[in-house]
C-alpha cells in the first residue's frame, strides 16, 4: 500500500509501527451545528480508508474526536439559551445520525475534549516544565513556538515566512506572534475547568495531542484531516506532541482536498452552504457517499446538482444489478454455472488485483469504482436476456459484486444493517450506559451481544470485539 504523505510530499510504502495493526487519528468536527457537505468528504473518505485497511487484514484502531468546548459552541449556547454541554451533546447526536445514514461506521473511539481534561492539563504541564510553554499573568498558557525546531515542517513553511506572515497580535502577553494558546483563562459566563494556572479551558489544538497520547500512544501511524488543517492546526499538534513526548508524532499525514459548490468555495455569505441533511433531502444519503468516492481524495471536488444526479444514476445501476442477481440466485436454473457466468467468475482474481492496485495507490477510489462497474457490467451480461442464468452462477456473481461494494461501504441503503454496524451500535450504547453508571443496561447489552456470538474485550485502546 502506498500513501501520499503530506509531510514528505511523496507517495510512500505503508509500513505500520506494529505489524498487522494501524493506529489512525482524524480531527473531527466542532459540534455546534449540523455537519455540512464539505465535512462529509473527510468523514466518508476516512471510513473507506479504514474499511480498505481492514479488508487488507489490518486491525485498525481509529480515533476521531469531537471538539465539544469552543467559542462557536459557547456562542451557539447563548443564542439558543442552552448550556454549551447541551449544544455539544445535541450536535454529537445529530452527527451520528448523519454519519450512520452516510454508511460511516462509528470510530473505535470518539473522545470528547471535555472528557480528556486531565490528560490535556497534564500535557500542558509537561510542556511548561520542559520550557516549551509559559503561563502569563492573565491565566493563559502559550506554546513557545520558536523553541520547537521543526515548526513549519508539515506545511513546508520556513519559520521566517511564518514570522513575517503572522499577524501582529494585540495580545502583548505573548512572547512572539506565532505563539498559540494551550490554555485560556475563563471569561465570565464561560464553562471552565480548574487548572494549575487558574480556571480556564483548553485551546483548540491541545486536545488532539492529548487524545493521541491517551488512546494511541506517543507515535501513531496515520494522522488525517482536511487540507485546511495542515496549518496551523496540525503544525501545532506536532509541536505539542513531539516536544512533550520526545518521539515522532505521526508517520503518515493524509489531507483531503476541499469540496467546492458549483466551483466556488462554500460559504454562508455566498448562499451556497448546504448541510448534509439539505443534500440528503434532495438526493438521498447514499448518492452523497458515492459522489465522494468518484474523485481522488486529494483533488478538489465540485458539488453540483448534476454531479449528485449522476451519482444517483450510477447507484441505481448498482442496485438494479444487485437486485437482479439476488432474484436469479433464488429463481435461476438449477445446476452448474453457465459458461458465460463461469467466464466472469474466472476473472474474479484479476478484478480483485486491479481493485486492490487502485486502492493501494494512495486510495484511488475513483479507479476502484471503475473496476466495480466493470465487474457489474460483466455480471449483467453473463445473466442477460440471451442467457440461461443459474442459481449457483448468479449467487457467486452477487457475492463477487458485494465483495467490492462492502469495501467501499456502498449498497447499504436498502440492505439490512451489517453485523459490524449492529455490533458497533450496541457497543456505543453500552459505553453510554456505563458512562451514566447504568450497569444493569450495560450488562443487558453485553448479554445481547453474547447471544449474537460476540465477545467484548475492554482494553486500554477501548472496547474490542471478536466473533466466537
Ligand atoms: P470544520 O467544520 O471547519 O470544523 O471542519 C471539520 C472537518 O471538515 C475538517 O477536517 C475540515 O478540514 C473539513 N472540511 C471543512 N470544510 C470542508 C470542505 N469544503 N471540503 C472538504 N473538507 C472540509
Ligand atoms: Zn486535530
Amino acid at each position: 500500500m502506498e500513501i501520499f504523505n503530506s509531510m514528505t510530499r511523496r507517495k510512500e510504502e505503508f509500513v505500520p509501527i506494529e505489524p498487522g495493526k494501524v493506529k489512525m487519528y482524524a480531527c473531527g468536527p466542532t459540534v455546534y451545528n449540523l455537519i455540512h457537505v464539505g465535512n462529509a468528504r473527510p468523514i466518508i473518505l476516512f471510513d473507506v480508508f479504514r474499511r480498505y485497511m481492514e479488508y487488507r487484514g489490518y486491525e485498525v484502531t481509529f480515533v476521531q474526536n469531537f471538539t465539544d468546548v469552543d467559542d462557536k459552541i459557547i456562542k451557539r449556547a447563548n443564542e439558543e439559551g442552552l448550556t454549551s454541554h447541551q449544544v455539544a451533546e445535541k450536535y454529537i447526536e445529530e452527527y451520528f445520525k448523519d454519519a450512520k445514514a452516510l454508511g460511516v461506521r462509528p470510530a473505535t473511539i470518539h473522545p470528547k475534549a471535555t472528557e480528556t481534561m486531565d490528560e490535556i492539563i497534564d500535557l500542558v504541564q509537561t510542556l511548561v516544565e520542559k520550557g516549551y510553554a509559559y503561563p502569563v499573568p492573565s491565566g493563559d498558557v502559550y506554546y513557545r513556538t520558536l523553541k520547537f525546531k521543526g515548526y513549519g515542517k508539515l506545511s513546508h513553511q520556513p519559520i521566517d515566512d511564518l514570522l513575517s506572515g503572522a499577524r501582529i497580535d494585540v495580545n502583548d502577553e505573548k512572547e512572539n506572534p506565532l505563539d498559540f494558546a494551550l490554555w485560556k483563562a475563563a471569561k465570565p459566563g464561560e464553562p471552565y475547568w480548574e487548572s494549575p494556572w487558574g480556571n480556564g479551558r483548553p485551546g483548540w489544538h491541545i486536545e488532539c495531542s492529548a487524545m493521541n497520547r491517551k488512546y494511541l500512544g506517543r507515535t501513531i501511524d496515520i494522522h488525517c484531516g482536511g487540507e485546511d488543517l495542515q496549518f496551523p492546526h496540525h503544525e501545532n499538534e506536532i509541536a505539542q506532541s513531539e516536544a512533550a513526548n520526545d518521539a515522532p508524532f505521526a508517520h503518515y499525514w493524509m489531507h483531503n482536498g476541499f469540496l467546492n459548490i458549483d466551483n466556488k468555495k462554500m460559504s454562508k455569505s455566498l448562499g451556497n452552504f448546504f448541510t448534509v441533511r439539505d443534500a440528503a433531502e434532495a438526493y438521498g444519503y447514499e448518492p452523497i457517499r458515492f459522489f465522494m468516492l468518484s474523485a481522488h481524495y486529494r483533488t478538489p471536488l465540485n458539488y453540483s446538482a448534476e454531479s449528485l444526479q449522476q451519482a444517483q444514476a450510477a447507484l441505481d445501476r448498482l442496485y438494479t444489478a444487485k437486485d437482479n442477481l439476488a432474484f436469479l440466485a433464488q429463481n435461476g436454473a438449477e445446476g452448474e454455472p453457465t459458461e458465460a457466468e463461469q467466464a466472469v467468475l474466472n476473472q474474479a482474481d484479476d478484478f480483485r488485483e486491479r481493485f486492490d492496485a487502485a486502492m493501494d495507490d494512495d486510495f484511488n477510489t475513483a479507479d476502484a469504482v471503475s473496476v466495480l462497474f466493470e465487474v457489474v457490467r460483466a455480471a449483467n451480461k453473463a445473466v442477460g436476456p440471451d442467457q440461461k442464468p443459474t442459481k449457483a452462477g448468479a449467487e457467486a456473481l452477487l457475492k463477487l459484486v458485494l465483495e467490492f461494494t462492502d469495501v467501499l461501504g456502498l449498497l447499504y441503503g436498502k440492505a439490512e444493517e451489517s453485523l459490524d454496524d449492529k455490533v458497533e451500535a450496541l457497543i456505543a450504547q453500552r459505553q453510554e450506559a456505563r458512562k451514566n453508571k447504568n450497569w444493569a443496561e450495560a450488562d443487558r447489552i453485553r448479554d445481547e451481544l453474547k447471544a449474537m456470538g460476540i465477545t467484548l474485550m475492554d482494553t486500554k485502546q477501548g472496547v474490542q470485539w471478536k466473533k466466537d
